[in-house]
């Protein structure tokens, strides 16, 4: 039953009793009121008492601050009121009685209160949403709007016309003015445009919710969202009043001079949301409105230049048109180069008097006559447009210049600009706006010189507004029909406009990454609709207005959660720009993955929707770094698939897949998630932070092992798991010849520990020699294997291959065995072959390991077929797979051979330790520092056999791309850091032979050699090749086994071309003679060639001075010594160590021309055949310029020698 109907029934109800209004259907507000005394008023008693004020009307013109009531809430009317006065109204449903109210109405609403002195309205009817008003006999009038129609009784005839005849005017207004703006559409209802945020909450007092909407300066209060869609309400706060308070985990209060509104949202959450809008609310309230009123004095400025919308309070500055916050935020998506956006209230200071009197004398109205000459209707927009056909009519309104009025001149340049400096010298505004945008110059010149181009002329002409105009215009960009789509951005792309509707179950909206599961309590039902690129929930499928909406292109990431993540089975995740994210579920998995997809298409660029063919976990839009050009974050579209990152990057309009599990290295650095592949490395950015941690475990979680089986492990480019490549590469390197290896079992504890290092991260895991057990690496592979899930063979084949095992004929168990090879995953396959070659490498070396192939057999057949060892089959077909190694894995007999060159090399290289290292071996790969050691200096390094200190050096500093300039000495040194010393390696010295006889407590590190020059000008300036001297001497005593001195003792040192000698009484030797050397016996005597000498000594032995040499000496029986030489200057340990390194190196100290074998590198680099490339860590240059560290197939490492 409408309003209307009631009121034709009213007349003969009125003197029925009073029915309680509490809850009422249009009478809500009172519920929460505190009683007022004029509220007495509207007692039916009182309605008889004829104590009803005249109705005055208050002149449109006065200000707002001139009511003496209205003076009272002055601070929260900002529009003037045109009429008020006491009118009765009819009563709601259920009630007989008229209700007295004081009824106002301003430019914008009808609002009726309990009495004149309530701030608060009970009710407000929007201008825009009446329709039309009627009399209807009896001093009565109708209010009718498209929804409901409101009756009021006046006092007399004359009041009720008086109001009849206001309301009629206000209402022909607002019509006049909707066809005036260039959009002809009305909005359907009177619904706000520009809501900030809207939705249910409690308002203590109140049984229902209430629907609330924070929109610009005001909050509205509706009783529902469908009232909402009509516009009526009960009533609106105006925020420069407000102020907003914290009260509980979801309460807040709206505090205003008048009122304590005291709300409560459905979770903290929700609150934090409502509390921000607020806020936001008050702030745009309190900014300063001087400019916009200045700018709204003029009509057309009244209205949005592009969609209609009241009260615009943006505006582009260049194009002199007022807009609304929506139309606002797409023009800013065109650029400043086209449109300038600057808000009426909060950039004051771009508001000079010019730039006001300009917009309002060309502003909106000007501005359309040129830019919407000819708008078809069918492209306008209207209020209620979405942000999709605004940015598309924009774009052809401003950026095409597809609807502008052609000036007679466009085309001829030269006839425009001369026009142009012609019109700035005027007042024609309009002309000018013509001339410019239809292709003048406004940077032409203008054929005179003292006034150069049109911005002068018109200074000189006293055109002030001219200037302004071309001022803001001087670097805009003319409009041009065939904009290239190569410009436009993503937030310019049109995506596609996918349709999709149901039922979710949604959680309030978060800040932060969903950890913990959430239950269905914590979900409600929302009714969803994707439509237009917008995805909106509502409460229930039958309300008009959403609670709320997610743009399409707002959104960076979408997440579809494993089942049972949460309270439902199935459950997605969207995350948004503005690092905010929204759960939503349901019990049914096709409609959440039909969701998931329907988002994905229509977010996802156009040019990357290949990404929406795969069963994505996660899929988005992430900054990278990667390529070449390592200055720009480009942007690129992902997808997550199980472990493999889809890509397309910005350049590129293929597909790229990323293989996680077959990483090299995995790491983050600062804001960036670092991805190394075997040819490229990936830098994935944070630019915002939610969806960029989401990313984070995602891709940490797909690259780590996710499982026990074989594929389930992380893997090397030729799909084998690193935990098994790691371990046979260790064995290779360092245990082929080890006695009993593979049988003897390693110890336990560190076996576990090492196995359960690798599954957690063996990419990360480094075995090295001295730190690692060949037999606990060797026992680690077992476990892995004897453990591993499905087995090498899989639980599906493991009896076809001991079937296998048992045929007699020869031939046909080798086809057997292809063919089951050929079944086998792919993964399981390659794993296979690269332990059989290996294995087939061990026996080879059985005459010193004792591993013959019946041993491996006997060791691997239970392990790998997991067998308690009973059943011999097993044995026999590993067996058989060594021993036919060759013929069942079809190895090619030419690859075999070099193989088992290059492993015997290793071999020999082994036996031959560090003294030699001028053969041929498999290439070593190292730790080099640079400068220092720590983590950020790590270099990973190829050492082939042939590599000296110098191209070590040279690789290092390339590697960094460190200029080496003149008088710098750059050379590796050899630090050990027990004895706190450190070694200057000889350029020309092997770095192979060093590294095998590098303890674990030593490690290179490439830096200058300060102290180079002044040996060198040492070296040049002596008159004899050698040096005596006196030095502080000490043993270690334990090395020694003599014990005869445990501090430094003075001792006279000779150094010459081949001989060290120490000689212990100083007397013995009054005249530094030669004679007299040869004439006393030395305490000691070595020779120099078998020194090593290092600076320094530990500081645990208290030596004399800080210039002290540790020296190492070995003889022929491979008796090692360790001593101690301390000098008492730094000059006189810079001569000792430069003839040292005279005498040791045949006076060859530096080379001459280093630039030779700099140059030479390139060559020995292609040697090294085809290595890839892998930046490790470090800048950005070290990541182009580094070379090659892993292979990842171990077979390489021998192959490159
Ligand atoms: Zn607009």
């Amino acid at each position: 039953m409408s309003d209307k109907d009631d009121a034709e029934t009213m007349r003969g109800r009125l003197r029925s009793e009073r029915v309680n209004s509490l809850f009422s259907e249009d009478e809500l507000i009172e519920d929460y009121y505190d009683q007022p005394a004029a509220n007495d008023s509207s007692c039916w008693n009182d309605y008889g008492l004829s104590t009803l004020q005249s109705s005055g009307t208050v002149s449109r013109s006065s200000s707002m601050h001139s009511g003496s009531t209205e003076g009272l809430d002055a601070s929260a009317q900002l529009l003037p009121i045109i009429k008020a006065g006491w009118l009765d109204k009819n009563p709601p449903q259920g009630s007989y009685i008229y209700q007295r109210r004081w009824v106002k109405l301003d430019a914008d609403y009808l609002r009726y209160f309990d009495s004149e002195k309530d701030t608060y309205s009970k009710r407000f009817i929007p201008v825009t949403s009446i329709v039309r008003v009627a009399s209807i006999g009896d001093q009565k009038f109708e209010v009718i709007t498209n929804s409901r129609t409101f009756a009021f009784r006046a006092e007399s005839d004359a009041d009720r016309n008086e109001w009849l005849r206001t309301l009629q005017q206000m209402v022909d207004e607002r019509k006049f003015k909707g066809l005036n703006r260039i959009s002809l559409f009305q909005p359907p209802t009177g619904a706000l445009e520009s809501v900030d945020k809207c939705g249910l909450l409690e308002l203590r007092g109140f049984k229902n919710k209430l629907y609330v909407v924070v929109a610009g300066e005001k909050v509205f209060l509706y009783k529902n969202a469908e009232d909402y869609r009509q516009g009526i309400g009960i009533t609106y706060i105006e925020m420069n009043v407000g102020n907003v308070k914290d009260v509980d985990r979801r309460g807040f209060d709206l505090t205003t001079p008048y009122r304590i509104f005291s709300f409560s949202a459905d979770s903290d959450q929700e609150k934090d949301e409502w509390v921000e809008a607020m806020q936001q609310s008050i702030a745009e309230a309190l900014s300063n409105s001087e400019v916009a009123e200045k700018i709204w004095s003029v009509e057309a400025n009244r209205f949005c230049a592009d969609c209609g919308s009241p009260k615009p309070d943006w505006a582009s500055v260049n194009l002199c048109v007022v807009i609304c916050k929506r139309c606002a935020g797409e023009h800013r998506g065109l650029g400043p180069s086209i449109t300038k956006v600057r808000s009426l209230k909060m950039d004051r200071k771009v508001w000079t008097e010019e730039l006001i009197e300009l917009f309002c004398q060309v502003g909106n109205c000007v501005a359309n006559q040129f830019w919407a000459a000819n708008v078809p209707p069918s492209e306008a927009i209207h209020v209620a447009s979405g942000s999709q056909e605004r940015r598309r009519f924009l774009i052809a309104k401003y950026k095409e210049g597809k609807y502008r009025r052609y000036h007679p001149l466009f085309g001829n340049q030269e006839e425009l600009n001369k026009a142009l400096c012609a019109t700035v010298t005027t007042s024609d505004l309009a002309e000018t706006q013509s001339l410019v945008f239809c292709g003048a110059e406004v940077s032409c010149f203008s054929g005179d010189l003292d006034f150069p181009n049109p911005i002068s002329l018109a200074e000189q002409a006293g055109q002030k507004l001219q200037m302004e105009f071309l001022l803001h215009n001087k670097n805009s960009e003319i409009p041009r029909v065939e904009v290239g789509s190569s410009e436009e951005k993503h937030y310019s792309v049109i995506l596609p406009s996918v349709t999709h509707n149901g039922f979710l179950y949604k959680t309030p909206s978060m800040a932060k990454l969903v950890h913990e599961r959430k239950s269905r309590e914590e979900f409600s039902r929302r009714w969803c609709t994707l439509n237009d690129s917008i995805f909106s929930y509502y409460e229930n499928d039958r309300n008009a207005v959403p609670n709320g909406e997610i743009k399409m292109e707002e959104i960076v990431c979408l997440v579809n959660n494993p089942p049972d993540t949460h309270g439902f089975e199935s459950t997605f995740e969207v995350y948004i720009e503005s690092e905010r994210l929204y759960l939503f579920g349901l019990d049914n998995p096709e409609a959440i993955w039909k969701w998931v997809k329907s988002i994905a298409k229509s977010f996802i660029h156009p040019r990357a929707d290949e990404l929406l063919s795969h069963d994505f976990e996660r899929i988005g839009r992430l900054q990278y770094k990667g390529g070449l050009n390592l200055e720009r974050a480009k942007e690129g579209w992902f997808a997550l698939s199980q472990s493999v990152l889809y890509a397309f990057f910005e350049d590129s309009d293929k597909e790229e897949a990323v293989h996680l599990k077959k990483l090299q290295e995995l790491s983050i650095q600062g804001d960036s998630l670092v991805l190394v592949e075997r040819r490229r490395t990936l830098y994935i950015q944070g630019e915002r932070k939610l969806d960029f941690l989401g990313w984070v475990a995602a891709i940490q979680k797909a690259a780590g092992s996710s499982g026990d089986t074989l594929s389930e492990q992380q893997l090397t480019e030729s799909d084998i798991p690193v935990i098994v490549d790691r371990c046979i590469d260790y064995i290779t390197q360092c245990g082929l010849t080890s006695e009993g290896i593979y049988r003897k079992s390693g110890q336990n504890s560190k076996t576990t520990s090492l196995l359960e290092m690798l599954r957690k991260d063996a990419r990360r895991v480094r075995l090295k020699e001295g730190e690692h057990h060949v037999d606990d690496v060797s026992n680690t592979l077992k476990r892995f294997f004897r453990d591993l899930g499905d087995g090498l063979f899989t639980k599906e084949f493991c009896q076809d291959w001991l079937k296998a095992a048992a045929v007699e004929n020869e031939e046909e168990k080798i086809g057997r065995y292809r063919q089951l090879l050929s079944s086998l995953p792919v993964v399981n396959r390659a794993t296979v072959k690269a332990l059989i070659n290996h294995l087939y490498r061990v026996q080879y070396f059985s005459e010193m390991n004792q591993m013959n192939t019946h041993n491996l057999a006997i060791v691997f057949g239970p392990t790998l077929f997991q067998t308690d060892g009973k059943d011999y089959k097993a044995g026999r077909v590993v067996e058989d797979l060594i021993s036919r190694y060759v013929v069942i894995f079809s190895v090619d007999e030419q690859e075999m051979r070099k193989q088992q060159d290059e492993i015997t090399a290793i071999i020999k290289m082994r036996i031959a330790g560090s003294s030699s290292g001028t053969q041929q071996a498999g290439d070593f790969i190292c730790t080099v520092y640079l400068e220092e050691k720590k983590t950020e200096a790590e270099q990973h390094i190829r050492i082939p056999a042939t590599m000296t200190a110098e191209e070590l050096t040279f690789e290092i500093l390339d590697r960094r791309k460190i200029e080496t300039k003149e008088k710098e000495y750059w050379s590796c040194f050899e630090v050990n850091e027990r004895e706190e010393a450190e070694r200057p390696l000889h350029y020309s010295e092997k770095v192979l032979p060093i590294l095998h006889g590098l303890g674990t407590d030593s490690y290179l590190v490439v830096k200058k050699q300060l102290s180079m020059e002044n040996m060198l000008i040492y070296l040049a300036s002596r008159v004899s090749d050698s040096k005596h001297g006196m030095m502080k001497f000490r043993e270690e005593r334990n090395l020694l086994g003599l014990g005869l001195s445990t501090g430094f003792h003075d001792r006279y040192f000779i150094l010459n071309n081949s001989c060290l000698r120490l000689y212990k009484e100083v007397r013995s030797l009054k005249q530094w003679m030669p004679a007299v050397e040869t004439s006393h016996r030395p305490e000691k005597e070595w020779p120099v060639k078998n020194l090593k000498v290092y600076l320094g000594i530990k500081k645990k032995l208290r030596p004399p001075s800080c210039w002290g040499f540790t020296v190492f000496y070995e003889n022929e029986k491979h008796e090692k010594q360790q001593w101690y030489l301390c000098c008492d200057t730094q000059m006189e340990l810079r001569e000792w160590f430069a003839s040292f390194l005279y005498v040791q190196n045949g006076g060859n100290v530096w080379p001459s021309e280093s630039s030779k074998v700099r140059a030479s590198r390139t060559q020995q680099d292609s040697r090294l055949g085809n290595i890839s490339l892998i930046p490790l860590r470090g800048n950005e240059n070290e990541m182009r310029n580094s070379v090659a560290a892993f292979a990842a197939d171990p077979l390489t490492l021998l192959r490159n020698v």
